[in-house]
């Protein structure tokens, strides 16, 4: 396969495991996300569909929401409105504003993208701005050393007037309370259980939703550091494309008890827990093993279905909450 274009997912699971990479791009093999993972993303591509019906002034106007509504959608729409009043607010020196907007800078034969949640440029100054719908923030050393909090500000730089000191990156991050993983969310719904008593001011501040900002200023000396990290980061990755075309398989990670354990091509890889492996391999026992009764007709139900299955699985496979457990997946 020719990979011509990379993003900041590409480079961050190319750190995480260069084999896992492969796995993912290469082979485009994938895995099921479990009802947690499913709601978290769901969630979090409702909440940038939100913002960006605001930014092009297109959301209803709905205040107070409707009573039937779900408590989910209600926040939602809470968790809209209060990230537009902190982000940057147009003023007279505005030349552009657009949210999720597209860059692309090539470097060393490679075309890089980025989607900016919103970009808003003046006359001295460049914002880029970035939600993300989970609380508890990673240190701000941690993300520093994320790769989208390196490319957005270096491609902005690469291919604009602007100097990187002029470049901000702020992320905002915000979370809806996990008991309601799950539920239907971005729409008026909502089973009659989940729906709240009364109709929601959607303009007052909710104190479970206070968005928390991480500010990062960019600066020539970042952007000399993030060019020269792509440049190995690049050129490595192009040698491992050509050994791979002959039949080398790209390095697998050696942090292998932190990130094997919970990575679904470990039985691919030959990293899985030797107890789990043996269930799979000892086939020659097939008939002694007893069979599981099904519950009667839920199957045709994937949701049903899916908690039919959790509860037979052993808890501690079952994630611990909702972000992704895959640690190389998020930030996405
Ligand atoms: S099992 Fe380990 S080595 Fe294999 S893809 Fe997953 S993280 Fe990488």
């Amino acid at each position: 396969m020719i990979l011509r274009q990379i993003s900041q997912s590409h480079l961050t699971l190319l750190d995480y495991c260069p084999r896992k990479f492969q796995h993912v791009y290469l082979e485009q093999l994938s895995f099921p996300l479990s009802m947690q993972e499913q709601a978290a993303l769901k969630r979090g591509s409702d909440l940038h569909h939100l913002m960006q019906q605001q930014e092009l002034h297109l959301l209803p106007p709905v205040n107070p929401t409707p009573p039937s509504w779900s408590p989910e959608t209600v926040k939602l729409y809470q968790m809209a409105h209060q990230l537009a009043t902190v982000i940057p607010k147009p003023s007279e020196s505005t030349r552009f504003r657009q949210s999720e907007y597209r860059l692309h800078y090539e470097i060393e034969g490679m075309l890089l993208t980025v989607v900016y949640d919103l970009l808003m440029l003046t006359d001295t100054h460049a914002y880029i701005v970035d939600w993300k719908t989970y609380s508890r923030p990673p240190q701000q050393a941690e993300l520093a050393t994320h790769w989208q909090t390196k490319l957005y500000p270096f491609v902005l730089a690469a291919t604009s007037e602007y100097r990187p000191s002029d470049i901000t990156l702020s992320y905002w991050f915000m979370q809806i309370s996990g008991n309601s993983s799950g539920s239907s969310s971005g729409s008026p719904s909502g089973s009659p259980s989940d729906q709240p008593d009364q109709a929601t001011d959607v303009t007052a501040i909710a104190p479970d939703l206070q968005p928390d900002c991480i500010r990062f200023e960019h600066s020539d000396r970042h952007q000399h550091q993030v060019h020269h990290d792509l440049i190995q980061t690049i050129r490595r990755l192009k040698q491992w494309l050509a050994d791979y075309e002959t039949g080398i398989a790209l390095p697998q990670t050696d942090r292998i008890q932190e990130r094997c354990p919970r990575c679904p091509f470990a039985f691919r890889c030959g990293r899985s827990h030797p107890s789990a492996s043996d269930q799979w391999t000892d086939l020659d026992n097939i008939e002694a093993i007893a069979e599981i009764p099904l519950p009667d007709g839920s199957l045709k139900d994937e949701f049903l279905r899916n908690e039919w299955l959790k509860d037979k699985l052993p808890q501690d496979e079952l994630p611990q909450d909702e972000l992704p457990q895959d640690e190389s997946l998020r930030l996405e």
